[in-house]
């Protein structure tokens, strides 16, 4: 039937890709960008190939995110065709509108517009062979979404939360958008993110600042698994800010909870 075209045709497009999996909040802030980057690192660790696509457009972190926005991918032309060559940084392949526009621009552009870059990012970016490839997705619900899905064959989503009431009913809403109309996304588990904070001097107590169970609640909710729970650390923060995830080295928590998550979400698929 046509959705069996439609999905063949998508597929066409990534024939290298084995798993694309959409990383949602409903919220901004909650750190959708951190999970993601830190999920691919840890993905990496495992022995995956990965790949980041910063669907982000309004707001992209991946560059800064991999110290890499000083970076710019090689475009060539072919037969008239555009040929992007992804950034590699870290052993992770990654696309992001913030490479390809100056900084510290704003870039406001109307959905079709953003819609079709997005699709350039899938159709003219040479991925290559990936095991995952991760769309670091705007946060909410937009045409951009519908694109992302309607585009290529997602095979997942994980949605990212805070514990707190008002990120958990946003993030009820982003879920259930993957589930809408002919969209038939699984929702592969969620991650609660600054789930509690530990400071150093106590380190056998757990402050749940942004209040508990709310990641929980959200995974019952959708019947699906709370694949893990990321305290709020500092070092986090820091690597965001420093451009280097700070998965990619042995912090005593923070590596393994994202390991833990990664391992989780492998068996899911
Ligand atoms: P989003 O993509 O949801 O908008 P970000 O990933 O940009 O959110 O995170 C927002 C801010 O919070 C960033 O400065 C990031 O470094 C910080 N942050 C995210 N998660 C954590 C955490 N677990 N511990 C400490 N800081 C965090």
């Amino acid at each position: 039937t046509s959705d069996v075209t439609a999905n063949a045709q998508k597929s066409i497009m990534l024939p290298g890709v084995k798993n694309i999996i959409a990383v949602s909040s409903g919220k901004g802030g909650v750190g959708k960008s951190t999970v993601t980057v830190n999920l691919a690192m840890a993905l990496k660790k495992a022995g995956a190939k990965v790949g980041i696509l910063d669907a982000d457009i309004s707001g992209p972190s991946i560059p800064i995110m991999f110290g890499a926005e000083d970076l710019q991918p090689l475009v060539s032309v072919k037969d008239g065709k555009n040929f992007i060559s992804p950034i590699m940084q870290y052993g992770i392949k990654m696309i992001s509108i913030g490479f390809l526009t100056p900084a510290d621009s704003a870039v406001v552009w109307r959905g079709p517009m953003a819609s079709q870059a997005l699709k350039q990012f899938f159709g003219d970016v040479d991925w290559g062979e990936l095991d995952y490839l991760l769309l670091d997705m705007p946060p909410g619900t937009s045409d951009i979404h519908l694109t992302l899905v309607q585009t290529v064959p997602v095979s997942g989503a994980v949605i990212v939360t805070t514990p707190q009431k008002v990120a958990t009913a946003d993030a009820t809403k982003g879920g259930s958008m993957f589930s809408q109309g002919n969209i038939n996304v699984p929702i592969l588990g969620v991650i609660e993110n600054m789930s509690y904070f530990t400071p150093a001097e106590l380190p056998n107590h757990k402050y749940y600042l942004f209040g508990e169970g709310g990641g929980q609640q959200l995974a019952d909710k959708f019947g699906v698994e709370l694949l893990g729970q990321i305290p709020i650390v500092q070092a986090i923060r820091e690597g965001g800010d420093e451009g280097r995830p700070v998965t990619m080295d042995e912090h005593e928590v923070v590596t393994s909870a994202f390991m833990n998550v990664a391992e989780k979400l492998a068996q899911k698929i």
